[in-house]
């Protein structure tokens, strides 16, 4: 591999994106995809949540009863899994948070773990609300349940929508109307990442 390519390289600036939007806004599709265009990580926490309950271990243990109703994770924990992992070498060139922050105080001990968030791109996703009902009735996933999608989607009205304000106040946000073909949306992410729009 080409110097100028290696991962380490010094002179590769530190991208480091934030999703926000409601479940269903196609979040994690659209991570996935700038993740492996700009070779950083994607950090899912509710991923890294379910690998925990997989393993069965103290912070699975911790967090499977408020996610299988659909509510959200006790701050604390989830402040404090973020700390690790974006301290890992993976992380040096950035990364990109899919799922984290949810609440403003999880925004403000991101801000603190890393010095001010200015730098920090945001992309709020926003579907309708039809639109994210018909996506999440059909994905089948143990917390996409009525109950549960209603939950996770009040908590997201309740406890995460505090952060558009946040945010557009102190880092480059970006509203993304999510109710359109992936490539159109993915287009559209590259343009701002790349300083195109
Ligand atoms: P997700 O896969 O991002 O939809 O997350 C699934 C579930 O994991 C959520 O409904 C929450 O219970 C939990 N979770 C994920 N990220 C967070 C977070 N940042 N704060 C609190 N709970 C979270």
């Amino acid at each position: 591999m080409a110097a100028a390519n290696h991962p380490r390289d010094a002179s590769r600036p530190k991208a480091r994106v934030i999703f926000l939007g409601p479940p269903g806004a196609g979040k994690g599709t659209q991570a996935a995809r700038l993740a492996e265009h700009l070779r950083i990580p994607r950090i899912s926490t509710g991923d890294m949540l379910r690998e925990h309950i997989a393993q069965g271990d103290e912070l699975g243990r911790a967090a499977a009863p408020y996610m299988a109703k659909g509510g959200l994770v006790p701050d604390h924990l989830l402040i404090e899994m973020i700390r690790k992992r974006i301290s890992e070498p993976d992380c040096l060139h950035g990364y990109i948070l899919d799922g984290f922050p949810r609440t403003l105080r999880q925004a403000e001990g991101l801000e603190q773990m890393i010095g001010g968030t200015a730098d920090v791109i945001v992309f709020d996703m926003e579907v309708p609300h039809d639109e994210l009902m018909r996506r999440l009735s059909g994905r089948g996933r143990d917390d996409d349940k009525a109950d549960a999608v209603k939950k996770r989607l009040q908590e997201y009205a309740e406890r995460t929508t505090p952060l558009v304000d946040y945010y557009r106040e102190r880092s480059r946000f970006h509203r993304i109307d999510g109710f359109r073909p992936q490539e159109t949306v993915f287009a559209q992410l590259t343009s701002v990442i790349e300083g195109r729009s």
